[in-house]
């Protein structure tokens, strides 16, 4: 019983690194934490997807917030 509480906790720790959304901007390739003061800007072009595709698709990360 332990181990299987030992693993929750590890997995629940663990699940926000592979999917961290962000804020994709398509028209500059820009992405942001949801965060960012230009995600909250950026109504247009911007889409929330995970940081991994958006580095797929030629994401850069934003230069204020890191991405
Ligand atoms: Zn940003």
């Amino acid at each position: 019983m332990k181990k299987i509480i030992t693993f929750l906790i590890l997995f629940a720790f663990a699940t926000p690194a592979f999917a961290e959304t962000v804020v994709f901007n398509t028209n500059t390739g820009k992405y942001h934490k949801t965060s960012c003061t230009w995600a909250k800007k950026c109504t247009v072009n911007c889409i929330k997807i995970d940081k991994q595709k958006a580095k797929q698709q030629g994401g850069r990360p934003c230069k204020v917030c890191g991405g």
